[in-house]
């Protein structure tokens, strides 16, 4: 899709996909207020209450759209991922969003990923212990965006929530000035949280799916939770009380799916 492809499209919003384009465009928004979302694209529910928060409590809401390459640590599962441009432009444009950025992967890393942004903690369990330099791409890559985008606030989902955790420790450690904000993880009727992932189960598999957050929920151990977990047909990659959280990571076949809950009691809901 070209840049400015507004009028072409007949969308009431601007995709960008020229970085020095977008810096220009950035420049001319001056000290207006930026609530940014950044995405991969294949938007569901779940990304548009971000978007939604965005544009409520900012002056202009920016998304980007980047199937970043070095966050995939299966060659198999960046090729496999769901792309939807056209589709979720629409979608965006119905929600007014005023931009959405979407840059090519070599405008990107015209350093070939030589800069790379490593954390050396939180960034080494979990997640970061199953997926081998998932968090390293992801990094990187949120930290390029916050620079590109300059946003006043940036808003990510809990469901991801170490990702979260690592964004923001980022952000305190480099002084990047855009607040992290977490939004609450969105759930389909059954439970499930939205992930573009879900549109790879077969209609057998998301109704085991949905098994997943009921389990992860039950006040058992750990154990018995894999326990059950294993007995619903899930192969377990971790199941962990953290941060707060309780976090976990399952296959059904090929399909990774990950979600968490708090273990505090919440004042307010
Ligand atoms: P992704 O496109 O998967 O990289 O996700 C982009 C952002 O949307 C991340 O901050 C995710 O945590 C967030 N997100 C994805 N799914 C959900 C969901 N079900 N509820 C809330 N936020 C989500």
């Amino acid at each position: 899709m070209s840049n400015q492809s507004k009028q072409e499209n007949s969308l009431t919003m601007n995709i960008v996909t020229d970085i020095e384009a977008w810096q220009v465009i950035r420049n001319n928004l001056g000290n207006k207020t930026i609530g940014f979302v950044p995405t991969m694209g294949n938007l569901h529910e779940g990304h548009l209450q971000l978007c939604q928060r965005a544009k409520r409590e900012n002056e202009v809401a920016i998304i980007s759209i980047f199937i970043n390459p070095t966050q995939f640590n299966e060659q198999q599962d960046f090729a496999t991922y769901p792309r939807t441009i056209e589709q979720d432009a629409k979608l965006l444009s119905d929600h007014q969003i005023d931009y959405l950025f979407a840059p090519e992967v070599n405008q990107m890393y015209p350093d070939q990923y030589e800069i790379q942004v490593t954390e050396t903690m939180i960034s080494r369990e979990l997640e970061g212990a199953h997926r081998p330099g998932h968090f390293n791409g992801m990094l990187t890559v949120v930290l390029k965006l916050l620079n590109l985008i300059k946003a006043t606030r940036a808003y990510f989902g809990e469901k991801d929530y170490q990702q979260w955790l690592l964004v923001k420790k980022m952000v305190t450690a480099l002084f990047i000035s855009t607040d992290i904000i977490a939004c609450e993880t969105v759930r389909a009727s059954d439970q499930l949280a939205f992930s573009s992932r879900n549109q790879r189960l077969n209609p057998t598999q998301r109704e085991t799916a949905a098994y997943f957050p009921k389990i992860l929920k039950q006040t058992e151990t750990i154990e018995k939770i894999i326990a059950t977990l294993q007995s619903h047909g899930f192969k377990v990659d971790y199941i962990a009380e953290k941060w707060g959280r309780r976090l976990g990571a399952v296959w059904l076949d090929d399909v990774r799916l990950i979600d968490n809950i708090s273990t505090t009691p919440q004042l307010t809901d």
